[in-house]
């Protein structure tokens, strides 16, 4: 089972991701929780090099590549041989993330990102968690953290609302396996509703 957990910055995707993995293990699942950009070694060094550094260094076309670098390395190290194995994978961003960020913030390069995707990468995860946000709150929650990658966030709060209502069309896009989720709640009330969207898409 791959399941991939989306939405704006601030939104809750990593706490969320962290719970659903913890009470799946309880249940006695066998759970690997991985993250993008990243999640392979190699993946990781393209993550450094995309989120570090001079914001303006590569070009819209290179990031959308070395995105798609970075996840399939992911998916050939990482996510493809614990599905082999019979894990359950939590992915905290992936491919929508690439179709959101690299298709929409700096022009619209959606359908390369898709053709991409088609040649390199050629899966979805069997379900995704979309947690919905209020822009301006995911944004003050995103500044305040420490360490928080400021390139994006130098995009701001315009940035956050089209992606906001970029990830809510892609859920239409993809009714059969995007799950919206109300994130505007407390930690506890998102993460029930979270495990048992999990379980109603999968029992
Ligand atoms: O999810 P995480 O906080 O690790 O993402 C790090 C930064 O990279 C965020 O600011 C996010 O907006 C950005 N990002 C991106 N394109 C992606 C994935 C993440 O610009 N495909």
């Amino acid at each position: 089972l791959f399941i991939s957990i989306e939405g704006i910055d601030g939104s809750g995707k990593s706490t969320q991701a962290r719970r659903l993995a913890d009470r799946l293990r309880a249940q006695g699942h066998d759970v690997v929780l991985t993250r993008e950009p990243g999640g392979s070694p190699g993946a990781e060094q393209i993550r450094a090099l995309v989120l570090e550094g001079d914001p303006d260094r590569w070009s819209p076309h290179t990031e959308i590549l070395l995105f798609t670098a970075a996840r399939r390395d992911h998916l050939e190290r990482t996510i493809a041989p614990a599905l082999a194995a019979g894990k359950v994978v939590i992915c905290d961003r992936f491919a929508d993330s690439t179709r959101m960020y690299q298709g929409l913030s700096r022009g619209d390069l959606r359908a390369l990102v898709d053709q991409l995707h088609d040649l390199m990468i050629g899966r979805e995860p069997d379900l995704t968690l979309l947690i919905d946000m209020d822009p301006e709150t995911g944004l003050t929650r995103a500044l305040s953290r420490n360490g928080a990658e400021e390139r994006f966030e130098a995009f701001g709060a315009d940035l956050q609302r089209r992606m906001r209502a970029g990830f809510l069309t892609l859920a239409q896009e993809f009714p059969d396996r995007i799950r919206v989720i109300d994130g505007n709640r407390s930690p506890d009330a998102v993460a029930s509703d979270v495990f048992a969207t999990v379980k109603g898409a999968t029992s």
